[in-house]
């Protein structure tokens, strides 16, 4: 079994960011950052995991082998469950739907999907998963300088991810899928789940900036009154990144830290948009 790590390469850089050199982060103080794919490859743990559900699950039935080419066929973006459903259905293998609470040992749609988060989990637990280096060096820069920071993800894992991360204690403010189903708030693409990271943080959601790598999460910067909507590029594109609303974009975050305030080393510098 091959680790996560070796099978997330570094991205190239590219020669010339294209920020623009009059980028002005000074009125930003809150960054909310999604989770997975900007500050964690949580893809590659979730990979695995599927891969340790039906690598075996498909031996038993004698069906084609799982491979990784499986997972980008009927499973990534999907809702858990609806991946389930698509995989049997590639395989022609009929199960019964079950229940939500079925047991993760139950060959049913839902004890499969629950068996796979327990992968998921466990995985996590094994191999742990590494932040991105630039993601955390950026990180450091904003909370150097002062900002307030959330985490904004749609996975119902995000506290368990961030702990296996190193991160849990980084975070005053962490809405996830149990909180936006808590609080019956609507999922990327809608602004929702920033706005209330925002509200928790106690800032204006104009005075915080989205941080996101997947077209549902910079969908739903660009529909909120935010001051600034930040795409990562990992796999989307510049330009699909920009028609859907970005208003930078860059490969790794650490790009961004030249043009923050520099207020770590006068913290008592007046602002001009007091609070
Ligand atoms: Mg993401």
């Amino acid at each position: 079994m091959t680790s996560h790590s070796e099978q997330h390469e570094q991205h190239e850089r590219l020669p010339h960011s294209p920020i623009p050199s009059d980028l002005d982060l000074s009125g930003i103080r809150g960054y909310l950052f999604d989770l997975d794919g900007v500050l964690t490859p949580t893809a590659a743990v979730h990979m695995q995991a599927w891969s340790r559900l039906f690598t075996p699950f498909l031996e038993a039935h004698g069906a084609a082998p799982y491979t990784d080419d499986d997972y980008f066929a009927y499973i990534d973006g999907k809702p858990r469950y609806d991946g389930v459903r698509s995989l049997l259905e590639s395989r022609g293998i009929r199960v019964p739907e079950g229940e939500v609470s079925d047991g993760p040992a139950e060959d049913t749609v839902h004890g499969l999907g629950n068996r796979k988060n327990d992968a998921f989990n466990q995985t996590l637990a094994e191999d742990g998963v590494e932040a991105y280096p630039a993601s955390v060096a950026f990180l450091d820069a904003v909370q150097a300088a002062g900002c307030r920071v959330a985490v904004v993800s749609s996975s119902k894992n995000a506290p368990s991810v961030l702990e296996a991360a190193g991160l849990a204690d980084r975070f005053e403010v962490v809405v996830d899928g149990v909180v936006a189903a808590r609080d019956g708030l609507p999922g990327k693409p809608e602004p929702d789940t920033f706005e209330r990271a925002a509200e928790l943080l106690g800032l204006p959601t104009t005075a915080c900036a989205v941080v996101e790598d997947a077209e549902s999460g910079v969908k739903a910067g660009a529909a909120g009154e935010f001051g600034l909507v930040i795409g990562v590029d990992r796999g989307v594109g510049r330009a699909a990144l920009e028609e859907l609303g970005a208003d930078i974009i860059v490969d790794e975050l650490d790009e961004l830290i030249p043009f923050l305030p520099n207020t770590a080393s006068s913290p008592d510098s007046p602002r001009e948009d007091p609070s």
